[in-house]
């Protein structure tokens, strides 16, 4: 089979790659997403695939693109975002006809599951839950070896779950959904709060950003974290206690054998993993009495949503070549 392209549009990265029918990589470019309006966004989206294609040469398949926005049960609209402009948007038709080729679009972290589910570390699962860690909290639900999108394509988006009363601002207009604990903006937001607070001792934080915490980010942090800052140790761990609460409550309605963490968060590793399968292990209902669920680092790596986009898309393209 030919090759298929892959994107992965988030709140801060558009991320795309010339993907090779057994999920292998070919070639990637990226870029950060303008933000301000769907014109703009879109246009980096087939800026990015047309420089790809132009350096890959060669024939492909289709083109995938998974986004951090709500789809409708056919695939073509966005209805909402939290984190970009698109409100009942026709991506599909847009890219379409723009690139003048066969499109696939869906959300980012169903993307990602279903990467995960073909070719890396939810493989052969019955029930397997991703959850992406970047700007925000995504997640893909892939079951008896199907996505699982909803009644209204709408499933899996956890990252809106209420998990403190009247707690942070969400951009999708609530307050205390789990994204603003568990997330690379919650990284950004605790680091800030605290290097304003205590400014002596979160002083290798701000070196990073000349003195000025509202320019602290979620990479900031990670990087921080990566060289051994112990504040920056303790956010992230942070982070990680919040999200293994976070899977003891999915597990406790959905009982996934496998939950893969992704997105660009996840890159810290143990780091995230250890401190939320500890938590996941003193809340998990009903603990000690029945299984749950692994907890594992996308085999993908921050790659999963471009590969599970180009997957899915190359599987509704029409293949060109007769078949034998
Ligand atoms: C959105 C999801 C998206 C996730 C990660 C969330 O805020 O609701 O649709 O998958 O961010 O980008
Ligand atoms: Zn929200």
């Amino acid at each position: 089979g030919l090759p298929a392209l892959g994107v992965d549009v988030g709140g801060t990265k558009v991320a795309a790659g010339v993907v090779a029918p057994d999920g292998t990589v070919l070639e990637t470019a990226r870029r950060s997403t303008p933000t301000a309006s769907v014109g703009e966004t879109e246009a980096a989206v087939a800026e990015v695939v047309e420089e790809l294609a132009g350096r890959h040469g060669g024939p492909l398949a289709a083109v995938g693109v998974g986004a951090a926005g709500w789809f409708d049960r056919a695939g073509d609209v966005v209805l909402f975002s939290p984190h970009l402009a698109w409100r009942h948007s026709s991506l599909r038709r847009d890219l379409a006809v723009r690139l003048q080729r066969p499109v696939w679009v869906g959300n980012d972290a169903d993307a990602a599951a279903w990467a995960e589910y073909r070719f890396g570390a939810a493989r052969g699962a019955e029930l397997a839950l991703c959850i992406t860690l970047g700007t925000g909290i995504g997640g893909g639900i892939v079951a008896d070896g199907r996505l699982q999108r909803g009644a209204h394509g709408v499933a899996g988006e956890w990252g809106h779950m209420r998990v403190v009363p009247d707690g942070r601002l969400c951009p999708c207009g609530n307050r205390g959904c789990w994204e603003q604990y568990a997330s690379g903006s919650a990284l950004a937001t605790t680091a800030r709060q605290v290097a304003t607070r205590s400014p002596a001792a979160a002083a290798r934080l701000l070196d990073r950003v000349h003195g000025d915490a509202a320019r602290l980010s979620g990479e900031d942090v990670a990087r921080a974290a990566a060289e051994g800052d112990p504040v920056a140790l303790s956010l992230v761990s942070d982070v990680g206690e919040w999200l293994g609460q976070g899977i003891a409550d999915l597990a406790a309605v959905l009982d996934p054998d496998v939950v893969v963490i992704g997105g660009g968060v996840s890159v810290l590793g143990e780091m995230v993993l250890r401190p939320a399968r500890e938590r996941l292990d003193r809340a998990l209902p009903g603990r000690g009495f029945r299984p749950g669920p692994r907890v594992v680092g996308a085999a993908l790596g921050a790659q999963a949503g471009l590969v599970g986009a180009a997957d899915l898309a190359r599987r509704v393209a029409p293949d060109p070549r007769p078949s034998p």
